[in-house]
């Protein structure tokens, strides 16, 4: 077994321990897998200041990308910017990989603007392996984790039982944790599906987490465990494509990056890659009917990503419609395409008579057939907010294993997991992030509270403060707190921070205080329409708030006062957009920090409390054990009554 021990090295030369010397130490956080999830997970701990070990099955495929080659789109972009605010890695990685950014969403306002790239899966799968290889304090065990090390729970805290490390497969031994992250995504009891044929498996090419793990889960701990599936389509051979029959969607000529961090994308605009567009024909339609009776993935009463569904399901679900399908570029020098839209899962010459009916495809060569996998995931009203198991003291999980679906939010459950994995390690409290803050917290709160049913994925529907988390402020509301609070942020991002804030910060005051008609903004900005209806008399944060007035136009009539600024422009203009709305949304935000700031004991006996709930009410409470006052108001079938007395309850026990 081959152990790869990290010291501040910028590439990927390593130098190997023997692996015995793994198991004389004791570990403060074990991550098992190295997906999108556990690679968050393990820096994360990290930076918190713990002594962390990565347990995954192979070193090579830390970072894959299972699926598409692409990170971020609506809703995923926001977690991808808040997964940087708190210093992770995934948008970093995002712009050293990425080969075509554009901005999903432009009709709309920035608050729902999604930032998207195509990624060259080799250079994001090379950034993340170096930046983990690299990190302080993180080993890295090529290996199979067999089983979780269990004991009585320490009295006087919440839980049955407690973790204290993990076993190796094949006689590999024991290791000694405080905690262990599990983010074993799709692996768990993981099965592959392609026409008629079943195979072990938690994505091609890798076997699934060994049985014992899945035994543990379910009748050691008794966690209620469900069954997902997705699937994934074939990829094409790129030189047996005729482009020409399809039309080409070109990248943003100026790309924007993940990262608060980095000012440019490593693509040059002129080195991004474009897409291209094409069709289903009727001819799609009739490969799938025919070849239904030999798919069996498609027969099965599993749920799959309804917003990522297989050609079959779309197929059959909305019978006579043209479907789009994308064909994305794998990388920069990758000879072949990814279709988007197209995942798969019957036989494979019949993914070939399918992809052979579409425009521009007559020719085309699958390269590796598309596949469907089906999963356990647990069910995640089991775990509190901060990602521990409700019944395992020092047991989290993180990723597909909660029931989501992709990488975004893989990622930002890791580094959640990660940073609280590393706190209760190092004997500090665990913290949870609100909804009225992140993203994140609208992701976990809805795990936690309402469990899924469907492979769940972000949208910026679900977030109801959605024009206060935006994408260009996630480093205002993560960074600082990051860093003063959490302590998952470096000094040096938390400095940059600060000072945007600050700027920010002067630059609307100085707005709100210039005070003018609009006659006279009309003369001062070149005779850029404003209109008198608003008011007469307009402050400069109310002038900004128009389409056509940029903050250069501002800064070149103000130039003392608004020169040292203009670095910010953009940002400023979408404060000055959203300002209003934040204003009224402050209001809001406040009541449902109060609640949230009110936790309910986890031994509370719901169905004997001595108050006033209705038996379906104290049955929902009992079943999820909400963790605070506000994660209770939001479960379907509890009323505002019953939060009432709930409220009473607890400020009289305080
Ligand atoms: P993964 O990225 O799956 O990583 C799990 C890691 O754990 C792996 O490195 C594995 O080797 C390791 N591991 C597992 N068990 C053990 C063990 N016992 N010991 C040590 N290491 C272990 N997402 C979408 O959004 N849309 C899609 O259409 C889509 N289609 C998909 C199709 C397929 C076929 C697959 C496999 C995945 C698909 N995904 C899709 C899901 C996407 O890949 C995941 O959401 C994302 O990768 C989850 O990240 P994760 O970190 O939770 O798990």
């Amino acid at each position: 077994m081959l152990v790869r021990r990290l010291q501040f090295l910028k590439t990927l030369s390593t130098c190997s321990i023997e692996a015995s010397n793994i198991h004389t130490q004791h570990y403060d956080v074990i991550v098992v897998g190295g997906g999108h999830a556990g690679s968050e997970a393990v820096a994360a701990a990290s930076r918190i200041g713990a002594k962390t070990l990565l347990i995954t099955q192979k070193i090579q495929t830390i970072g894959a990308l299972s699926c598409n080659p692409s990170l971020g789109g609506v809703g995923k972009g926001h977690l991808v910017r808040e997964i940087d605010a708190l210093d992770g890695v995934m948008g970093r990685a995002g712009d050293w990989a990425g080969i075509h950014f554009s901005i999903l969403n432009r009709s709309k306002g920035p608050a729902v603007w999604g930032l998207r790239a195509q990624l060259d899966r080799q250079r994001y799968k090379d950034f993340m392996q170096s930046e983990l290889l690299s990190t302080p304090l993180v080993t890295i065990l090529e290996g199979s984790v067999q089983d979780l090390l269990l004991t009585e729970a320490d009295p006087g805290k919440p839980g049955k039982h407690k973790v204290y490390g993990i076993c190796l497969a094949n006689g590999g031994g024991e290791i000694h944790s405080s905690s262990v992250v599990l983010t074993t995504g799709t692996f768990l009891s993981g099965a592959l599906f392609m026409g008629q044929n079943t195979t072990p498996g938690g994505r091609m090419g890798d076997p699934p987490s060994c049985a014992g793990l899945s035994h543990n889960l379910k009748n050691v701990l008794g966690l209620k465990i469900g069954r997902l599936r997705t699937g994934t389509p074939p990829r094409i051979v790129k030189d047996s494509i005729d482009f020409s029959l399809t039309s080409v969607c070109l990248p943003d000529s100026s790309p924007t990056p993940f990262s608060f961090i980095n000012k440019h994308t490593h693509c040059t605009p002129k080195e991004q890659l474009p897409c291209f567009l094409t069709y289903t024909t009727p001819g799609v339609e009739k490969v799938v009917k025919e070849s239904s009776h030999l798919n069996s993935h498609i027969q099965q009463d599993i749920k799959g990503p309804r917003y990522c569904p297989s050609i079959e399901s779309k197929v059959l679900r909305f019978p006579g419609r043209q479907h789009q399908v994308w064909l994305e570029p794998e990388g920069l020098t990758s000879s072949l395409m990814y279709p988007q839209g197209l995942s798969m899962t019957m036989p494979l010459e019949m993914q070939l008579r399918l992809i052979r009916e579409i425009p521009g495809l007559q020719h085309a060569k699958i390269q590796t057939p598309g596949y469907g996998v089906q999963y356990d995931f647990v069910c995640p009203t089991q775990l509190f907010p901060w990602l521990q198991l409700k019944n395992t003291q020092g047991l989290f999980l993180a990723g597909q294993i909660n029931g989501t679906t992709g990488y975004e939010e893989a990622a930002a459950q890791g580094l959640w997991a990660g940073v609280n994995a590393g706190r209760t390690s190092l004997s500090m409290s665990p913290l949870s992030l609100s909804r009225t803050q992140s993203y994140i917290g609208v992701l976990i709160d809805d795990l936690v509270c309402h469990g899924v049913t469907e492979p769940y994925r972000m949208f910026t529907s679900r977030a109801e403060f959605r024009t206060s988390l935006r994408p260009d402020n996630a480093d205002l509301r993560l960074t600082i707190r990051g860093f003063e609070e959490i302590g998952c942020v470096s000094e040096q991002r938390y400095n940059k921070a600060l000072l945007v804030q600050a700027s920010l910060k002067q630059a609307l005051s100085t707005l709100q205080s210039i005070h003018l008609s609009a006659a006279r903004w009309r003369d001062k900005l070149g005779g850029v329409t404003i209109s008198k209806t608003k008011s007469s008399i307009l402050n400069g944060v109310e002038v900004l708030q128009y389409k056509d007035v940029t903050f250069q136009m501002l800064a070149s009539s103000f130039q003392e006062l608004f020169g040292p600024h203009l670095e910010i422009s953009e940002r400023l203009k979408v404060e000055a957009l959203y300002h209003p709305h934040c204003e009224k949304q402050r209001r809001e935000m406040e009541k449902m920090q109060t609640e949230e700031s009110l936790s309910l004991p986890n031994d509370i006996d719901y169905l004997a409390l001595p108050i006033s709930l209705s038996q379906e009410v104290r049955e929902i409470l009992d079943r999820v054990r909400p963790s605070t006052l506000g994660a209770a108001a939001r479960l379907p079938g509890i009323t505002p009554a019953a939060i009432v007395h709930l409220f009473n309850y607890v400020h009289r026990n305080k």
